[in-house]
């Protein structure tokens, strides 16, 4: 009999950490490997944040707190809300965690029984499948074309709906295509849920603050009919550069709220203390550093996207948030380049170029793979130059 539970068949480790692991094994191994994998911004979190941890540590803010968070934070979370999204909330309806992974892991938990279905419309973001496997549920992946701008049609998602369907995620902008949903978008789906009265909303807003072209955010529980239907997770990670503090929030229901917090009491107890101080400071603080932030990025959006289309067999949409392009790698998958899938050209690609990527296939949808432009201006134009030399190489 195995020691590993059977549960934990179900899943399998996260692919984009895999891929930024093997990059650097193979760095480690003397290789020149640039690593386009990871999810997280390459800029240091702003001074300020550094500071009022800083000062959390000295005042002795290092004991336990509240399980779901401070007080302060939750306040400041609030104060989020209502300046950003013209959200209101209580303090009863905020929940912290370490991270928007647990809060979303703690979400599952608390809510799924076997078999109910929670639809995620793929590409997705590689957890989500898992972590619902992982807590009993059903996901129901729905793909979502390039010609669709990778994004969930209403038609889709009414065909998808089903008895057991739970919840229904919505992330914007999205991991892995960058592709943000317009108000028209969001309300459109949302004529779909407003019949469908059993159905939760899940929207994933971690990347709101990366967004580009005036593109307007709006989330979908800014339309009060479903206001009480829709957790809404978002953090400090990608916005101000915190990935390594981790600290997440939602906002929702206050059953859904209190179920989460029956779970992290039991697991993790209340995110890190020195951590919260510096999401308050983060949230509360100027936020001049988002905008020069999302220049930068803009500038490498525009740069990658324009050079990867001037490869014979690659085609990229231009996406509108996030720090990711997903580009289509069809055009070379053929008898001629004996590559019979994504999964084959980005090994090659790392095999031969050194340039470390990850296959379309691992986050649903075949025939393309993702690229994280959250590096520098200089390892982007190598990348670039690599990858351009791999495609060609293969066309000859
Ligand atoms: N949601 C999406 C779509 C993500 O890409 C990530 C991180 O990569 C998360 C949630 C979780 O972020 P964190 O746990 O760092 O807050």
């Amino acid at each position: 009999m195995s020691i590993i539970s059977d549960s934990l068949k179900r899943i399998k480790p996260s692919p984009t950490i895999a891929v930024t692991q093997k990059a650097r094994e193979l760095r480690a191994k003397g290789k020149d490997v640039i690593s386009l994998g990871a999810g997280e911004p390459d800029f240091d979190t702003p001074q300020n944040i550094k500071n009022a941890a800083i000062k959390a540590i000295k005042k002795g803010e290092t004991k336990y707190t509240a399980v779901d968070g401070t007080p302060l934070l939750k306040k400041a979370i609030i104060a989020k809300f209502k300046r950003e999204n013209k959200l209101n909330y209580t303090l009863d309806q905020i929940t912290v965690g370490s991270g928007g992974k647990q809060v979303l892991y703690n979400t599952f938990m608390a809510t799924l029984n076997k078999g109910d279905e929670v639809i995620i419309p793929a590409p997705f973001w590689v957890s989500y499948p898992d972590m619902v496997l992982l807590a009993g549920g059903k996901p129901k992946i729905i793909r979502c074309t390039e010609k669709e701008g990778f994004k969930l049609t209403p038609k889709k998602l009414k065909k998808s709906i089903t008895k057991k369907t739970k919840w229904v995620i919505i992330n914007s902008p999205s991991n892995p295509t960058g592709a943000g949903y317009s108000k028209k978008e969001i309300q459109d789906l949302a004529k779909v849920l407003i019949n469908n009265k059993k159905i939760n909303i899940l929207s994933d807003d971690i990347y709101e603050h990366v967004r580009y072209d005036n593109f307007d955010f709006f989330t979908i529980a800014q339309l009060t009919k479903l206001k009480n239907r829709t957790l809404t997770m978002n953090g400090v990670s990608k916005s101000y550069s915190m990935t390594g503090w981790r600290i997440g929030y939602a906002a929702g229901p206050k059953n859904i709220i209190q179920a989460i917090r029956k779970i992290q009491s039991q697991s993790t107890s209340n995110p890190s203390s020195i951590s919260q101080a510096a999401a308050v400071e983060a949230l509360n603080g100027k936020q001049d550093f988002i905008k020069i932030r999302s220049n930068a990025f803009k500038a490498r959006r525009d740069y990658v996207v324009k050079s990867l289309n001037n490869i014979k067999g690659i085609s990229c949409l231009k996406p509108n948030g996030a720090f990711y392009v997903f580009p289509s790698c069809k055009g070379l998958l053929n008898k001629k380049t004996k590559l019979k899938n994504d999964t084959d050209f980005v090994q090659k690609l790392l095999e031969k170029k050194n340039v470390a990527v990850v296959q379309g296939s691992a986050f649903g949808l075949d025939g393309f793979f993702r690229i994280s432009y959250a590096t520098s201006m200089k390892n982007l134009k190598k990348a670039m130059e690599r990858i351009k030399l791999f495609c060609n190489s293969l066309n000859r």
